[in-house]
């Protein structure tokens, strides 16, 4: 399918929607399938505005379960929320050379306000170091002050040119975390704390298997002393990295003079994290549990965990109060529920909840009205599996439902474990280690030297790159590229 950038956001919708008459298959083009199933499940729309697209209701409610689940687990680990402005000065910006030298190309600047042009130019928000940076120094002046733990619920821009629903746009939704600290031990503490945060979000809720470690120098966050982070492995083989937690070291506090008196009377600046998570996630999700019949997602995360579709007979509709009445129930019960009184075909009714991903479908006609009966259907599996679709005696329907759901939420888990361990591969040597890079095979592991020059001829070869590393189990082992003694083990992979 063209891409939005070329003909134009609104006209590639209507294309989308005109031409995809069905979702394309999965498996021959992942691109096609995954912008068809973004956009008929509803979950956004592409804008007038290059590069931004819109959160549709249900795109929405998929956000709003990403941020309760992840806001749950910050709250537990004592972070509270707040919220600092859009605009950042550019005298602010500059201040940290690594982080504005990085940040540069995709910035947006505010130069006008009303017909007055500003003196100083004004960022909008690519990320908040900066900004809370200057807080922090005016907030902290103790040991006793630390460690401060906040955490923003923000939308940032960075400058695109393509457009890809959840994965690339110009504007987008997300988390970030900032926190400091008064050792350097405290700091990683907490960078590591939120890298286990992350991988049990992944994991736990989106049931995306992940794989987690430290990124290499050159895919550093800019500023930062170690950056962290959780990639997970798309259908296509390419890797997408899903939340990274950065080590800022001193770095941030000496560009913003975020300093505090410790207990021995003598002035330290302070250790900084930040951290972040972004509706790329959803992107993620999407990709690595959608099937040829649109989207899947997983109970934990799904706006609607149950459809109930009343199924009408010729002078027989019992089955719509009873649809409503079920519906009552499950939602007093703690269910997120939906009734489907739409007047149309069952059959087509059942065809748009599964393009939409909804876990579970629960059927009512008038025999089971009479046998006080319903049938649920899971969308895990496909429409002939055994066990597909179940009858279940009203009196037990919740206690069923509830046990149905925590089984699609682990089988759609244990599907993409599945995938991601048959595409992970220990490279025997250097020939195979570049075909299956530049074959797009997946997770590619090797011992690997850690120098940066090493990593880009790799990159200039196959366009893969490092994703995570992690310590070396044999000590001796040399690095499969070059061949100079090895200092990590590495997944390399093409990524988004
Ligand atoms: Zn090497």
């Amino acid at each position: 399918m063209q891409s939005p950038g070329e003909a134009g956001p609104v006209m590639s919708e209507a294309l989308a929607r005109d031409v995809v008459k069905e979702i394309p298959p999965k498996a021959a083009d992942l691109s096609a399938w995954y912008t068809a199933a973004c956009l008929k499940a509803e979950l956004v729309s592409y804008s007038p505005v290059r590069g931004c697209v819109v959160l549709r209701p249900y795109g929405f409610g998929l956000w709003e379960n990403l941020q309760k689940h992840l806001d749950e687990r910050f709250k537990a680990t004592g972070h509270e929320n707040a919220y600092f402005p859009l605009f950042i000065p550019e005298s602010l910006l500059v201040r940290e050379a690594e982080h504005v030298e990085g940040f540069a190309p995709e910035v947006a600047w505010v130069t006008q306000g009303g017909s007055e042009k500003l003196t100083e130019r004004l960022a909008i928000r690519p990320t908040s170091e900066a900004i809370i940076g200057v807080m922090y120094a005016q907030w902290i002046e103790s040991y006793r002050d630390l460690p401060v733990l906040i955490n923003q619920w923000s939308n940032v821009v960075r400058w695109e040119k393509a457009t890809r629903p959840f994965l690339r746009t110009m504007e987008f939704l997300w988390q970030e975390g900032h926190t400091a600290h008064a050792s350097a031990e405290e700091a990683r503490e907490e960078t590591l704390r939120i890298l286990e945060l992350y991988r049990d979000f992944a994991e736990n809720v989106a049931a995306i298997p992940v794989y987690v470690g430290r990124k290499s120098a050159s895919e550093r966050f800019p500023g930062a002393v170690e950056t962290f982070s959780i990639e997970a492995l798309m259908p296509d083989g390419k890797a997408l990295q899903s939340g990274t937690s950065h080590d800022l070291g001193q770095n941030f506090a000496k560009a913003y003079d975020i300093t505090f008196v410790d207990a021995d009377r003598a002035i330290k600046h302070a250790y900084t994290t930040s951290w972040g998570v972004s509706w790329r996630m959803l992107g993620g999700l999407i990709m690595v549990h959608g099937d040829d019949r649109g989207l899947r997602i997983p109970p934990r995360m799904a706006p609607i965990e149950a459809v109930v579709i009343p199924i009408v007979r010729s002078n027989d509709d019992r089955a719509v109060e009873a649809s409503r009445a079920t519906a009552e129930r499950l939602r007093k019960a703690g269910f997120r529920v939906r009734v489907d009184e739409r007047d149309a075909q069952p059959g087509w009714k059942y065809s748009e909840w599964d393009l939409r991903g909804v876990p579970v479908r629960i059927e009512i006609g008038p025999r089971d009205v009479d046998a006080q009966t319903v049938v649920l259907a899971r969308r895990d599996r496909e429409r002939d599996q055994p066990g597909q679709r179940q009858s279940v005696a009203l009196a037990e329907l919740p206690g069923t439902l509830r046990e149905l759901l925590e089984d699609i939420q682990r089988s759609l888990h244990s599907q993409a474990k599945a995938h991601l361990d048959a595409h992970t591969f220990v490279a025997p040597d250097r020939a195979e280690f570049f075909r299956l890079c530049k074959e797009r095979a997946g997770m590619v592991d090797i011992a690997w030297c850690e120098r940066p020059e090493c990593e880009a001829h790799v990159k200039a070869e196959t366009t893969a790159t490092t994703r995570v590393l992690r310590a070396l189990d044999e000590p001796a082992a040399v690095c499969l590229v070059c061949g100079e003694p090895a200092k990590v083990r590495a997944y390399f992979a093409q990524s988004y």
